[in-house]
């Protein structure tokens, strides 16, 4: 009896054994080497994880930098410049700079602006919505207002304006992530250059229809007339299919097209007030940069 229990124990452990044996040579045969600089890049990046490098997370975008030969092209627009020169410090690669980006809605229709028309009362969602509805003024390139920018922005950095009814952006909270650039579907923000002292002069409209529709439905639509295009000493505007655009590389911030627009649609932010100036009896508005 005795010697059945110790055969059946010898058994067992040699069973044992040559299992661990085989899971060992197995193991060894495809074991997955991790290059240790994936960990060392990583623990450089944000940790966002909020995919605007364009991967999926801080761990996928480290991974696939320790594969590269070069960093051109690649950027972390939450750690920006500062984050990728580390990163290239550690990849033994040059880091190329980015000039700093932000959020910028393109949008002004605001409910003085853009008076309601209708009434929407389906999902709580600009992607539903947009499906169905043309918006509230009758704009049907406007901002919904319902907020699917706000929801997606992982860092508390755009609001919906509840007297204007329009999206605005923290400008010191927003790290151009571009999350709420793909949240809307009507494709109203853009991530723009921050600019001189974060000075910025942008068409803050994207309606493309003939400008007599847009303006029924918006006061500060653009309506394509070219008068900013001419006017730009420097060449930065481009009208198409009925809407200005402002290239902000070659903008240069005169804001002369700011002056001549007739309906206001072209905004000018973070620039010092005008202040009023008597001559001869008249009031002109003169720029006066104190800052
Ligand atoms: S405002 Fe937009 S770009 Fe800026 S952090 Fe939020 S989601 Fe990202
Ligand atoms: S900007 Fe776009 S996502 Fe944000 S509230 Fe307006 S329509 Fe919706």
């Amino acid at each position: 009896m005795s010697q059945t229990i110790i055969f059946a124990v010898i058994a067992l452990s040699g069973i044992g054994i040559f299992a661990a044996l085989i899971l060992y040579f197995v193991a060894q045969k495809f074991k997955v080497v991790e290059d240790p600089r994936i960990d060392l890049v990583s623990d450089a990046l944000p940790g966002a994880n909020c995919g605007g490098c364009g991967y999926a997370g801080c761990r996928n975008f480290a991974e696939q930098i320790v594969k590269t030969e070069s960093l051109e092209g690649l950027n972390c627009p939450v750690g920006g410049s500062k984050t990728m020169k580390t990163v290239g410090n550690i990849m033994g690669l040059q880091a190329t700079e980015s000039e700093p980006t932000v959020a910028v809605v393109r949008c002004n229709g605001s409910k003085a602006n853009a008076s309601t028309k209708t009434m929407y009362q389906g999902a709580n969602s600009c992607l539903y919505a947009q499906m169905v509805f043309s918006g509230e003024s009758g704009c049907s390139f406007g901002c919904l207002g319902l907020g699917d920018c706000v929801e997606s922005c992982l860092f508390d950095a755009i609001h919906i304006n509840p007297e204007t009814g329009l999206p605005v952006v923290d400008e010191e909270k927003c790290t151009a992530c571009s999350a709420c650039v793909k949240a809307c579907p009507r494709s109203i923000i853009e991530l723009r250059q921050k600019g001189a002292k974060d000075r910025r002069v942008f068409v803050s409209c994207v309606n493309k229809e003939k400008g007599a529709v847009a303006k029924k439905n918006c006061t500060v639509a653009c309506i394509g007339c070219g008068i900013c295009a001419k006017t730009c000493p420097f060449d930065a505007i481009t009208v198409e299919n009925n809407l200005a655009y402002i290239d902000f590389e070659k903008c240069k911030l005169c804001r002369k097209c700011v002056e001549v627009c007739p309906t206001g649609a072209i905004l000018e932010v973070n620039f010092p007030a005008k202040k009023k100036v008597e001559t001869n009896n008249e009031i002109e508005n003169t720029e006066q940069i104190v800052s």
